[in-house]
């Protein structure tokens, strides 16, 4: 798409003033920013300041540059404004705000139509980013706003989203561990889309399997014996043969025997009524080592999961899936 798309280091910022906007309450925070509810006191309409800490200005401009070229794509979120506080010299972004059901509370007791909805719109999300050459790069539940009442999705947080170039190494220092794919946990550094892909399956694991994380590890070695011990030794060793890479581990449980676990034996009595052999289908073809292998979103989207009693016509949202 050219270096208008993608060069966001030669961009320029038109910072605004922040006085139509009102802090109503914290809502969130981390490592680079602090996130409050506002209301834009032009209009009275809710909305997120997402107010940056003092990092790298090229981070920032790639978090910025990123927003701007997806606002307006679906279940994006909306980048409404940029702003700077010259009394506090702080750089804020101005978002729609979304009324998000906390996933603590939501993931062990949504219906199989809910995580049909949920997961249809986060590919439709991922399918328009990675057509645009983006990867998010943390994609996990805190980052995706679930208002669940009005069964609106928005993909957030694109601190960490970067452009794909073939061919060029990209850092693996990346995604939260539990959503960590095991490119990232090799050291893998041409890994591409499908790293997003991944973290949607951990997403899909936990919802369909009602565990709050699918794959739990201590640490990064950890987590990667937590994802062979169900996938399997077999898988993984033809996977690290296949790209050449070596594990440089102390961990003696990694370089073990570990028998592939079949998707079905994680069905249980708890789960069984929202667990179709579609379902397992699918989430066999998102979490494989492999990136290569992994379904895309565009793939994903038209899994047959998706065409069985499609719920998007019941709920008439925007986006319908293929049958
Ligand atoms: P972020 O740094 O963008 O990941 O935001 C930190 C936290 O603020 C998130 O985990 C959410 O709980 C909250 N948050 C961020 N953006 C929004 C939004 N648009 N609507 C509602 N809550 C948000």
């Amino acid at each position: 798409m050219g270096p208008g798309w993608y060069d966001y280091e030669n961009m320029t910022v038109d910072w605004n003033v922040p006085d139509r906007y009102e802090i109503v309450r914290r809502i969130g925070g981390g490592r680079y920013s602090e996130v409050f509810e506002g209301v834009d006191s032009s209009n009275e309409d809710p909305c997120v300041i997402k107010v940056l800490k003092p990092v790298a200005r090229k981070k920032i401009k790639r978090e910025i540059k990123i927003l701007r070229n997806l606002t307006g794509g679906p279940n994006i979120i909306r980048l409404m404004d940029t702003v700077h506080d010259e009394h506090s010299r702080s750089n804020s972004l101005i978002m729609e705000y979304i009324e998000n059901s906390d996933w603590k509370e939501v993931y062990y007791n949504l219906t199989e139509m809910e995580i049909k909805h949920y997961l249809f719109q986060l590919l439709t999300a991922l399918d328009f980013v990675h057509s645009r050459g983006i990867i998010h790069r943390d994609v996990k539940p805190a980052n995706i706003m679930f208002d669940r009442a009005r069964r609106k999705l928005r993909l957030i947080d694109w601190g960490l989203a970067e452009f794909y170039h073939p061919g060029v190494e990209l850092h693996i220092r990346v995604a939260s561990r539990y959503f960590k794919g095991p490119e990232l946990l090799v050291g893998y550094k041409h890994y591409d889309y499908a790293l997003d892909i991944w973290s949607t399956g951990c997403i899909m694991a936990a919802m369909l399997f009602r565990r709050e994380n699918f794959f739990r590890g201590r640490d990064n070695d950890d987590q990667l014996l937590k994802i062979i011990k169900v996938l399997g030794s077999d898988d993984f060793e033809r996977y690290l043969a296949k790209y050449g890479l070596y594990l440089q581990t102390y961990d003696d449980e990694l370089v073990q025997s570990h028998a592939k676990v079949p998707w079905s034996k994680f069905v249980t009595a708890d789960n069984r009524h929202i667990v179709s052999t579609d379902a397992l289908d699918l989430l066999d073809k998102l979490l494989r080592f492999d990136h290569a292998e992994r379904l895309t979103a565009a793939e994903a989207l038209a899994h047959s999961f998706f065409s069985t009693s499609c719920p998007y016509l019941l709920l008439g949202t925007a986006h319908s899936c293929s049958s």
